[in-house]
């Protein structure tokens, strides 16, 4: 894909070096996901470009956590009741 678009940070034109500043016009060569910038220097100027909007990330929110909530507790004979026994120590 060919285009033209803002530069999103700082970088340097591929071909002769050229520093692009942060939102300055960029030339894009991009081939199987891998990009190639040029800037005006060496593709010319660049036609009408909508203005750069600077990434402002807007912080998110933590989720309030949720107090752990105790574990239902096991009576201590939870053997015996397995076993069918009973509460008074005699068997069934
Ligand atoms: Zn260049």
């Amino acid at each position: 894909m060919i285009t033209w678009d803002r530069a999103k940070f700082d970088q340097r034109c591929g071909r002769c070096g050229q520093p692009i500043a942060q939102g300055a016009p960029r030339f894009v060569v991009t081939i199987a996901r891998v990009e190639k910038v040029r800037g005006e220097c060496c593709e010319g100027p660049a036609p009408e470009l909508p203005p750069f909007v600077p990434y402002d990330p807007v912080p998110i929110s933590p989720t309030p956590r949720r107090p752990r909530l105790p574990v239902a507790k096991v009576g201590l004979d939870w053997r015996q009741r397995q076993a069918g026994d009973d509460d008074d120590g005699g068997t069934a």
